[in-house]
């Protein structure tokens, strides 16, 4: 009997083992196959000028469409992918998603737009730093876009070593947006050490407006630093007129959000270009 016992205890410890392995490697295996496999997509959201309304430029996001799970959502797999150390070779696969993208993205887009690439902080101080984006800057056509990489402050600790970055990304011609402003502990910081290019305000600032009275005079004040900075703002999640006609006459620079269009793949925003050009 206590052999038996000793056996189904060991079974029960041995399936417990396989279990808690399963599932602390399944997620990062499922990334890496998911990469190799073909389940990862981009979306692209257009930004637009708020003096005229013409289009700017678009920022890609990326998308997981998981066999079995369906899709995940980018807040889940990002910070997902940056704990676990993948984010390097899933930004990989994103600039070569891109690339793929290249030829259509240059029949709806106008010359010089923006093209807006997130980059987590930890791959400014990662060795292959340069290389992947001297890559991904060898297969875009010319000057014809204009790359910004939008960055948030999470994570962002390696100061001296995000200066130097930072420089030679301009040196490159590539801009810099300030992600998500608002919502980190360390913002204002973060202006006053690094010269950047946008201050891309968090939605929920935007959102906010015409539902929460203290809202206007905090955007006022973020949008004045931006402008003495010589920062350009970008307000994101956009969703209703009110909030347009609060930012056009609040002269942030350009907006993006639903109110415009969600992020559509390649085929989709083609369309929705040639659209709105021709209204
Ligand atoms: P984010 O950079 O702040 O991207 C904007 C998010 O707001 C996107 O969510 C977009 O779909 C959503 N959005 C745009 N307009 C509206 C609107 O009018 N209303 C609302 N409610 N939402 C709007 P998404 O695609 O789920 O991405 C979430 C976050 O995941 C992104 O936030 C970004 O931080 C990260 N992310 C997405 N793709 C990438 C990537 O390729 N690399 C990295 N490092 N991060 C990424
Ligand atoms: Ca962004
Ligand atoms: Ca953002
Ligand atoms: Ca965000």
């Amino acid at each position: 009997l206590t052999v038996l016992g000793s056996l189904v205890l060991s079974l029960m410890v041995g399936v417990l083992c396989y279990y808690t392995l399963m599932l602390r490697q399944s997620p990062e295996r499922a990334l890496m196959r998911g990469i190799r496999h073909g389940e990862f997509f981009v979306e692209y959201q257009p930004v637009f000028h708020t003096a005229t309304s013409a289009i700017a430029g678009i920022e890609a996001l990326l998308r997981w469409q998981h066999p079995t799970e369906g899709r995940i959502s980018p807040d889940l797999f990002i910070p997902y992918a940056e704990d676990e150390g993948l984010i390097i070779p899933l930004t990989r696969h994103l600039f070569s998603i891109i690339i793929t993208d290249i030829p259509q993205l240059v029949q709806a887009m106008p010359r010089g737009a923006k093209l807006g690439i997130n980059l987590s902080p930890s791959h400014l101080n990662a060795p292959s730093f340069h290389d992947d984006v001297s890559q991904l800057r060898a297969k875009l056509p010319g000057d014809y876009f204009t790359l910004l990489f939008e960055i948030t402050e999470r994570g962002m600790v390696e100061e001296e070593n995000a200066l130097a970055e930072f420089d030679w990304l301009h040196r490159q011609g590539i801009e810099i947006a300030v992600d998500d402003f608002g919502t980190g502990h360390s913002a204002l910081i973060y202006l006053q050490r690094f010269t950047l290019d946008y201050l891309k305000i968090d939605r929920g600032f935007v959102n906010a407006i015409g539902q929460d009275t203290a809202t206007a005079p905090v955007l006022d004040a973020v949008i004045s630093l931006a402008k003495k900075l010589k920062m350009r703002t970008v307000a994101e999640g956009v969703e209703t007129a009110e909030q347009v006609s609060f930012l056009q006459e609040h002269h942030v620079d350009y907006m993006q959000g639903y109110y415009f269009s969600k992020p559509l793949r390649i085929k989709a925003l083609m369309e929705f270009c040639f659209d709105y050009q021709a209204t």
